[in-house]
């Protein structure tokens, strides 16, 4: 037997996209490939694009002329890009990269083993309508071997007129519960504790199954599967929140009362030009009605500014709502047209320079925002989840306390003890930066920390909001 031949990735964009390119890299193993990091060493190289926004678009491109120069050099053989940009674009890609081998879409990870093989025609991208990931498909983790994405659907039923993902992704098909199950059990058998549950329209969970199912179910499901620790669930739309997801989120030991409901924006006008399907009010009364059944909730949204027709007065009727909501975690984007988008077609265009003076201003209203809330933890006791040694120190241990999500919303440094990865521990908080936490170890009964109701009084306190 000669030497295995070797494949390196490049994974750009989201949690989704992530997933997909652990899938490739399932398929990869299983085909004999050793995995390798330096590109230069590689005889296939994998890009997963990212189509999602123009500056996404190009660093995708950046990096498909970047490992071209490896075939180049000859050091590889085939090049394959995969994922959102080549199917959006594969026939204007397939003309511009000559150098690229093979073109997958955002849902032909398994056709990589035919690409392996050596078998197969160029153009590859396909139906996404054909394709929804199964437990059993191949998986390598990536990153912390303890928390995972789990995407529980694929594809969007949704109209907002700014975004191009359901072109592209096709309709909602969401994975069936015992699919799911499956693949939570797979996870807990790899060491995985903490799952985060991922798709374009979490909340829809399940809607289009045959046998309808929903968010609350799945969430309880995942909770039971022996192992799993943690479950917190991404990219809830603001629709009301139902009785049976307020109750798991609030009531479950191992539900974690994150809710990441991306807003979009809090004006009327800007709304309705986005088509979201609601106006400002509903953004009152969701995070009222969040502060008051789920009062130790943590709250993460995104915002987009300068989207065409946003005025002044638009934005400052955000800024007012970022100013009385309080939320724990903010992202800010600036619009981007996309192709294909009604919003792109809109002639008020907002200036460039404006849109990125508002997302400033925004950044800089939420700033002492987050920071206080993060304050508010000194001297309480969370549960965390210890993830290994720190990278700002070999002196310190890092983890995340169940209100911070992998990757977006900074770490808790621990100073005073031991623990393996993958541990929940009990800590005391110490201090707090603008989105870190500094805590010691502590004794104490793991659980999570904020239990809805039944276990310890709460020792944060969380203002309820009232309408204004
Ligand atoms: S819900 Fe999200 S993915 Fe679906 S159309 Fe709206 S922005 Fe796009």
């Amino acid at each position: 037997m000669g030497e295995p031949k070797t494949i390196h990735f490049v994974s750009l964009g989201c949690a989704k996209n992530r997933v997909d390119t652990e899938v490739m890299l399932g398929v990869s193993s299983e085909s004999g490939y050793e995995i390798v990091n330096d590109p230069g060493a590689a005889e296939v190289i994998v890009v997963n694009t990212c189509g999602f926004i123009g500056p996404a678009k190009e660093e995708s491109v950046e990096t498909i002329l970047e490992m071209g120069a490896h075939k180049e050099a000859g050091t590889c053989k085939k090049l394959v890009i995969a994922g959102c940009l080549s199917q959006r674009y594969p026939e204007e890609l397939a003309a511009e990269l000559p150098e690229v081998d093979h073109f997958l879409g955002s849902s032909d990870m398994l056709k990589l083993r035919e690409v392996l093989k050596g078998r197969t025609e160029r153009m590859l991208v396909g139906n996404p309508a054909q394709y929804t990931m199964r437990a059993d498909d191949p998986r390598v983790l990536t990153g912390q071997t303890h928390s995972a994405y789990v995407k529980i659907a694929e594809g969007c039923n949704r109209e907002c007129s700014f975004c191009a993902i359901p072109s592209f992704r096709g309709k909602q098909r969401s994975r069936p519960i015992e699919d799911l199950v499956r693949e939570a059990e797979r996870l807990a058998d790899m060491g995985v504790v903490e799952l985060n549950l991922i798709s374009q329209d979490t909340i829809a969970y399940g809607r289009d199954l045959p046998r309808r199912q929903s968010l609350a179910e799945l969430l309880t499901a995942l909770a039971d599967v022996r192992g799993i620790r943690w479950v917190r669930a991404h990219y809830l739309y603001p629709e009301k929140l139902t009785e049976p997801l307020v109750e798991v989120l609030s009531r479950h030991d191992r539900v974690l009362p994150y809710v990441d409901m991306p807003l979009q924006h809090a004006s009327d006008t800007v709304l309705r030009a986005m088509r979201r399907g609601h106006g400002g009010k509903r953004m009152y009364e969701l995070v009222e009605r969040l502060r008051k059944s789920i009062p130790d909730s943590v709250f993460r949204t995104t915002f987009i500014v300068g989207h065409p027709g946003e005025t002044d007065d638009d934005f400052a009727e955000l800024v007012a709502f970022v100013e009385w909501a309080e939320v724990d975690h903010v992202g800010v984007f600036l619009y981007s047209p996309e192709d294909g988008t009604r919003s792109a077609e809109m002639r008020e265009l907002v200036e460039p320079s404006v849109a990125e003076a508002r997302r400033d201003e925004l950044m800089r209203v939420q700033g002492p925002i987050s920071r206080e809330r993060l304050q508010l933890r000194i001297g309480t006791e969370l549960d965390v989840l210890v993830e290994g040694v720190s990278d700002e120190s070999e002196l310190l241990l890092q983890g995340r306390w169940w209100g911070q999500a992998p990757e977006v919303d900074g770490s808790v440094y621990l100073a005073n003890g031991t623990a393996r990865a993958g541990e929940i521990r009990r800590v005391l908080v110490t201090d707090a930066a603008d989105y870190d936490l500094m805590a010691d170890f502590v004794d104490g009964p793991v659980g999570r920390d904020a239990p809805p109701g039944e276990k310890d009084p709460r020792p944060l306190k969380v203002k309820l909001r009232t309408l204004p």
